[in-house]
């Protein structure tokens, strides 16, 4: 046990516990000190011993543990596991906070999502806004009726021709029907 003689100090603030528990930790004789500037000190090799005391087989004198969330988050649930290993002897000895990072996966996602919201907005606006439209018309060649009407008229009584607009036959006296 003598590899465990290492000190360690610390504010009681820094590991969760109030100046009450780290007086009577003092007194139980978890911790070794209580420093004038509020650092208390311990002694690895006291809580090994505290450890043989306990008679708690441990399998290593380390417990590692990860606390996931954001640095104020893990912090707070850092310091709430820290009061209760207080309890069976394990004391912080250090701390690192690796920020996460975001996946390749989560990119991807994120791109197919702007992809998607991108997609749903020209998909509205084409179905609200109709494209520029072509008018085809289609145009055939044909004679005006003022052409094609006949000059004049045939008189049904001698077959002559006469003036449209005339009401009586030339040639044989016979009377249009009146329009
Ligand atoms: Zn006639």
């Amino acid at each position: 046990m003598s590899q465990f003689t290492q000190t360690i100090r610390g504010y009681a603030s820094d590991h969760g516990m109030s100046d009450e528990q780290v007086i009577k930790c003092i007194k139980s004789g978890e911790l070794d000190g209580y420093e004038d500037d509020g650092t208390w000190i311990v002694r690895f090799e006291k809580v090994a011993e505290q450890t043989k005391i306990d008679s708690e087989p441990k399998e290593s004198p380390y417990i590692v543990k990860d606390y996931k969330g954001v640095r104020a988050k893990a912090q707070e649930l850092f310091l709430k596991d820290a009061k209760k290993l207080a309890k069976k002897n394990y004391f912080p000895v250090s701390e690192t906070y690796e920020q996460g990072t975001w996946g390749c996966g989560s990119f991807v996602l994120a791109l197919l999502l702007c992809l998607i919201v991108i997609g749903i907005i020209i998909f509205i606006y084409m179905i609200i806004v109709k494209p520029v439209g072509i008018l085809t018309v289609t145009y055939k060649y044909a004679e005006t009726e003022k052409l094609n009407k006949p000059e004049g008229k045939l008189c049904p009584d001698c077959a002559e021709t006469v003036k449209y607009a005339a009401n009586k036959c030339r040639y044989c006296g016979y009377q249009f029907k009146k329009k």
